[in-house]
C-alpha cells in the first residue's frame, strides 16, 4: 500500500456514470489513501436509458434520477465532493462559446487541485459532450496554469492499451491510446463494478460492470469477443511496455508534457 497521497484530484466528465466506468477504481482506492476526490459532471445525462431490469423512468424523471444515482455511487466509492452542472445530454456544443471553460475554470480555480483528470481528444466514444468536456476541461486547465500560474498540477486524458484499443477498432487519439500511468485497482474493482451496478437507470454501465466482472474474474466471453485467455495473452505480450493482467485504469499524462515518451507505463500510481 502507497503511505502518501497526491492531494486533491479533481475529474471532469459529462454524464453521470463517466466518472465510475473509466475511474472508479481510481476515485475509490485514492479516497481510501486520504485524497480528496472531486467530480464534476456536466450534464444530467437525460437523453440516456429509460431503465433496466425492473426500473422504468419517465424522459422527464430521468436527469434528476441520474443525478442522484451519481451522488449515492460515489458516495460509495468515497468521493469527497460532487459538482453538478446540470446541462441538458447532448447540448455541450450548443453552449455560448467560453460559457463551460469558464465554469471550468471557476471549480479550478476554488479547487485548487493537484491532479486533474478528463476524457481524451475523441471523448473515449466520439460522444459530442465528451469531446466537448475535454477541449473545455483542457482550455480551463492552460489558462489556470498560465494565468493564474498554478504549480505542482498535471493533467490526465482517460486511455488503454493501444493493442486492445486497435483490436477494438476504436476511433482515439494517439494520446488516448498511450497510457503512461496504469493505476491498479486491485483493491477496489470490486467496489467500481458495485458502482457500475447502481446506476440501474443506464445499460452501458450494466455492461461495463460485466466486462470488467468477465475480463477479471470469469471465464466466458466478454462483450468485446474475447475470451479472459485471450485478454490474458493479450497482456503478456504487453508485459515489455509495463503492462500486468491485475485490473487496471489507464491514463496519459497530457501536461507536463513527458519528453522522449517512449509508449511505455512508467508508473503504476500519481
Ligand atoms: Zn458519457
Amino acid at each position: 500500500m502507497i503511505s502518501s497521497n497526491p492531494g486533491k484530484i479533481l475529474l471532469f466528465f459529462a454524464h453521470p456514470d463517466d466518472e465510475t466506468s473509466s475511474c472508479g477504481g481510481t476515485i475509490n482506492k485514492y479516497s481510501k489513501l486520504g485524497s480528496q476526490v472531486y467530480i464534476c459532471t456536466a450534464t444530467n445525462g437525460n437523453k440516456g436509458d429509460l431503465g433496466t431490469g425492473d426500473l422504468k423512468l419517465t424522459r422527464e424523471e430521468l436527469g434528476p434520477y441520474r443525478e442522484k444515482e451519481e451522488l449515492k455511487v460515489l458516495k460509495s466509492l468515497g468521493a469527497y465532493d460532487v459538482l453538478q452542472l446540470g446541462y441538458d445530454d447532448q447540448c455541450l456544443e450548443l453552449l455560448e462559446n467560453g460559457v463551460l471553460e469558464q465554469q471550468f475554470l471557476n471549480i479550478l480555480k476554488k479547487i485548487q487541485p493537484n491532479i486533474v483528470i478528463t476524457f481524451g481528444q475523441r471523448g473515449f466514444s466520439g460522444h459530442t459532450d465528451h469531446i466537448q468536456v475535454n477541449i473545455n476541461a483542457t482550455n480551463a486547465f492552460n489558462k489556470y496554469v498560465t494565468i493564474y500560474s498554478a504549480q505542482n498540477i498535471r493533467l490526465f486524458y482517460t486511455a488503454m492499451p493501444k493493442l486492445i484499443a486497435e483490436k477494438r477498432e476504436m476511433d482515439l487519439s494517439e494520446e488516448e491510446k498511450s497510457p503512461t500511468i496504469g493505476i491498479d485497482i486491485s483493491d477496489t474493482w470490486g467496489n467500481k463494478v458495485a458502482g457500475l451496478r447502481m446506476y440501474k437507470s443506464q445499460r452501458d454501465a450494466q455492461e461495463i460492470a460485466n466486462m470488467f466482472e468477465t475480463m477479471y474474474q470469469g471465464d466466458s466471453i466478454d462483450n468485446y469477443g474475447e475470451s479472459r485467455e485471450e485478454i490474458l495473452q493479450l497482456f503478456e505480450s504487453l508485459k515489455n511496455y509495463g503492462y500486468t493482467s491485475n485490473p487496471t485504469e489507464y491514463f496519459h499524462q497530457y501536461y507536463p508534457k513527458l519528453e522522449n515518451y517512449n509508449g511505455t507505463i512508467l508508473s503504476n500510481r500519481f
